[in-house]
């Protein structure tokens, strides 16, 4: 008896310690690089069973393995790898030995870069960004839809569900948002989200280097970005740093203690933005809103570890030249480390000096917004490098003003207001101005779906200073469900799915509301695009007096007018006499929406609940 529990005993003793040596190979991130960039360091992430118990070695010409970081975790090494100037494009081992023997290798893909690939142009004020959830817009491949190791089913009868909206979907409506005038499409996160449920969303991130298998592969993505380029358009990808999905699997096996930021008890982040620029603010708060959980399913990353921080940099590098991407929307940009987020800020645009970044910085006041711009005069000498922000002050005021009756600092009065705060901003032109997204209440439902205003807004976006942003579906004047929950802010696109009752991708499946709404953007849209006074002209604004609000484009060439009626049911006479310093210049003006001419500028009637865009001749 005492001789078979020894034996039991050694048996177990000596298959622990064979297990125990057991060395994999499971990922190497990013997968492949390329040769020419400025930086010419490249951090390799290794993850296996045992790896870091290897010594890796590289032999390449032109190639150097200069470090090889040891983690306290056995299952990780961290390589240091430098690419020279005069390395090929092609493909090296990277041979790990234990004991003197090869016990595994990778196959590591040099390839080389595009010409051009440097210079791109990121999106920009000439551009209108049409924003869209990917589950929710169509479902082009009804295949996808549920997938074998995927833990969330499609079930379009939930709101908060997985609809089986796709890439393809995108794919089959790129010319129907082409027509609509939209020159970039955001698309909300494509990667990998393997949750157990409120997966559609994609601020879950599982992998950062996989597109969902339900929206589609990589090759997908590279050709829904074949064919945005194709038709002129450019392609914004939606990055989430600040936190990734419970069901990453760092999150099971970590690099580093201090890959995440936890707590001994769950901490939720405050969600108040502001404290990272309070100068008064306490440690406590600070540490709350940075380093708080997103949600018990969004763990915190902590951008501070220099591992995660170079792995984030590379990681979005590696897209924008993988997938030849326009522009990165950076999610809950002021949760993250601010230090690191600068430090991303730079890599990226050392290796893209053309390149545009937009941050979501939530914040209500032009103050507490523009502190996130780079080159921001900011007291704490703060500089985030970060090229463009959000102006969710305008998104503000936009939901209140054409609400309110107009009173010394109520209703349009607003708009202006914030117009006038510009001085905050390193450069006001380029930050992304918006009615709604897909966060918050659609924008006709703030305005109790009275469509004039939502014909003010899109008009004011379109005209003043900035980049515009429209929410996909507004142009056929979607709005928010009632039932609980964000899904309802996300709701599918009629004529998406196979099989829906109504396709108002079509005009003959739209009402004829949702076709005069659709048509006043398609016009709008498609005389902004070679509008370069309204990318890059002048604004002067003139302050709103019984609810009229009046602002001018302007550059050498060209003089647009602007003007705003928030009276409920009063048609307003344009006081000539107050816009002298423009209209005396002028002896006509083209209606935009219209068409029509108007031939006597002292004549100029604006009706209720209405925006009057007159291009002004000579
Ligand atoms: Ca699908």
């Amino acid at each position: 008896m005492q001789k078979t529990l020894f034996l039991i005993f050694l048996y177990f003793v000596t298959s622990w310690s064979s297990f125990s040596q057991e060395i994999t190979l499971k990922r190497v991130e990013p997968p492949f690089w390329w040769t020419g960039f400025k930086n010419p360091e490249l951090q390799v992430l290794v993850y296996g069973k045992n790896i870091g118990k290897t010594d890796p070695s590289v032999f390449a010409p032109g190639i150097e393995l200069k470090l090889v970081h040891v983690m306290d975790n056995p299952n990780y090494l961290f390589l240091d790898i430098i690419i020279s100037k005069n390395a090929e494009p092609g493909s090296f081992p990277i041979a790990f030995y234990k004991d003197g023997k090869k016990v595994t290798e990778y196959l590591f893909e040099l390839r080389g870069r595009e010409e051009g690939s440097a210079a791109r142009k990121g999106f920009d004020a000439s551009d209108v960004i049409y924003l869209i959830m990917p589950d929710r817009f169509s479902n082009g491949d009804p295949a996808n839809d549920n997938r074998e190791g995927f833990l969330e089913k499609t079930d379009r009868s939930n709101p908060n569900g997985r609809h089986g909206g796709d890439i393809k979907g995108i794919l089959n409506h790129l010319d129907y948002i082409k027509d609509l005038g939209a020159t970039a499409i955001w698309i909300n996160p494509l990667l990998e989200n393997n949750m157990l449920k409120y997966s559609y969303h994609g601020y879950s991130t599982t992998d950062y280097y996989k597109t969902d298998p339900r929206f589609g592969s990589n090759d997908d993505y590279l050709t829904l970005s074949y064919y945005i380029h194709q038709n002129g358009m450019k392609l914004i990808m939606d990055m989430v740093f600040n936190h990734c999905g419970l069901n990453h699997w760092w999150m099971t096996d970590p690099p580093a203690k201090d890959w995440f930021n936890q707590s001994p008890e769950f901490t939720r982040t405050s969600y108040r933005a502001a404290t990272v620029s309070d100068p008064y603010i306490s440690a406590s708060d600070y540490n709350q809103f940075v380093k708080g959980w997103f949600d018990v399913t969004m763990p915190d990353l902590n951008q501070a570890n220099p591992f995660l921080a170079k792995y984030l940099i590379q990681n979005s590098i590696w897209w924008i030249e993988y997938a030849g991407l326009d522009g990165i929307r950076q999610d809950t940009y002021p949760y993250c480390d601010k230090n690191f987020m600068a430090e991303w800020d730079k890599a990226v645009l050392k290796e893209y000096p053309n390149f545009n970044i937009v941050g979501e910085c939530w914040l209500l006041s032009p103050g507490g917004i523009s502190y996130w711009q780079k080159d921001a005069p900011n007291l704490d000498g703060y500089n985030s490098h970060l090229p463009s922000v959000f102006d969710f002050a305008m998104y503000d005021a936009l939901r209140l003003g054409f609400m309110e009756n107009d009173g010394w600092n109520t209703g349009i009065l607003r708009l202006y207001d914030v117009l006038s705060q510009d001085y905050l901003y390193h450069d006001p032109s380029h930050i992304v101005v918006l009615a709604d997204n897909h966060d918050v209440d659609r924008y006709l439902n703030s305005q109790k779906n009275d469509i004039r205003k939502l014909k003010m807004a899109m008009a004011f976006i379109l005209t003043s200073r900035g980049i515009p942003e429209i929410y996909y579906g507004t142009e056929i004047l979607m709005t928010t469900g009632v039932k609980n929950g964000d899904g309802e802010k996300r709701k599918d696109f009629p004529g998406g799915w196979p099989g829906d009752s109504v396709n108002s991708f079509n005009a003959s499946g739209r009402t004829p509301q949702q076709n005069d709404m659709f048509g006043y953007l398609h016009t709008l849209l498609n005389w902004r695009k070679t509008k370069e006074v309204i990318h890059t002209g002048k604004l002067t604004q003139f302050i709103p007096r019984d609810g009229v609000y009046v602002y001018f484009r302007h550059n050498e060439k060209e003089t647009v007018m602007v003007a705003l009626n928030n009276n409920e049911n009063d048609p307003k006479m344009l006081d000539r006499k107050r816009y002298s310093e423009f209209l005396d210049n002028f002896q006509t003006g083209k209606d935009i929406i219209t068409g029509q001419t108007i031939n006597n500028l002292s004549n100029i009637v604006i009706q209720p609940k209405s925006a009057l865009i007159l291009e002004l001749k000579k």
